[in-house]
């Protein structure tokens, strides 16, 4: 693959999916993508963020606490987050947010709870927040209509209604699209993605998860990109490359530490 000019603006290369291969991996993804946001889901994730985006040049670090990742949350964890906020190459709080999904997961007042706190210290450290939502698209616009301004955000993986997409146009946030997009079955993704403005829109991976067509089902990973991002401009009837100029243009206006 050559230079695709292209940023993956949610990929997890702290994943032990990359375990074996991961030095080799980002050496190739240097010469396709000029950049890679890579967020963390709780410490250990966050910390290793953090110490690949200070190995590597174009890659650069979001740190929180993933809903998923909430049993047994450090009483102090906010502090750490604001011990990282302040690093250079730490452009965002994410993944952080709401997950319906899995029963196991901590009751939604407590994931409610978690998520405003972050978003708080997000806002005192004037960082965007990378935004997970799955099954709770009800409570996130609720929360977002009521609760939450002043802050910019990104829903990462946009999986929301059309209705839902229009309230969150309107309040400016910044929308995410994968390998989802690419699913033979993902219409409404598709219907979704080609109404958001095009200065809203990102691309992303969510690597090792998500795999778009014609690879789904194996390991992800951010070279697989231009996948999602040709197919997309092929749904939007845009040229490839006015896109990516576009998607990395939003990058910067959304990660403001991003220059
Ligand atoms: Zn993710």
């Amino acid at each position: 693959m050559s230079r695709t000019g292209l940023w993956d603006s949610h990929a997890h290369l702290d994943s032990d999916y990359f375990t074996d291969d991961r030095e080799e991996l980002i050496s190739k993804l240097q010469q396709d993508l000029d950049g890679i946001v890579n967020p963390g889901c709780d410490e250990a994730t966050s910390a290793f963020a953090v110490e690949l985006a200070e190995k590597y040049d174009f890659i650069y670090a979001a740190v929180g606490w993933h809903p998923e990742e909430l049993k047994g949350i450090p009483a102090d964890y906010l502090d750490k987050l604001a011990a990282w906020a302040v690093h250079p190459k730490v452009v965002a709080i994410g993944e952080v947010g709401l997950d319906y999904y899995w029963k196991e997961n901590e009751p939604k007042e407590v994931q409610k709870r978690i998520f405003l706190e972050q978003i708080d210290l997000a806002k005192q450290f004037d960082l965007p927040v990378i935004i997970h939502d799955r099954d709770a698209h009800g409570d996130m616009l609720e929360i977002f209509q009521k609760e939450v301004s002043g802050v910019r955000a990104v829903f990462h993986c946009f999986s929301g209604s059309l209705e839902m997409a229009k309230e969150l146009v309107k309040r400016g946030y910044y929308f995410g699209f994968g390998g989802t997009s690419t699913y033979k079955n993902a219409q409404k993704v598709r219907e979704v993605m080609s109404y958001i403005p095009r200065e809203l829109l990102l691309f992303e991976t969510d690597s090792p998860y998500l795999t778009p067509v014609p690879y789904r089902g194996k390991r992800n990973n951010p070279g697989y990109l231009e996948l999602t991002a040709r197919n997309a401009a092929e749904v939007l009837g845009v040229p490839f490359e006015e896109l990516a100029e576009q998607t990395t243009k939003n990058v910067k206006a959304l990660f403001t530490k991003i220059k």
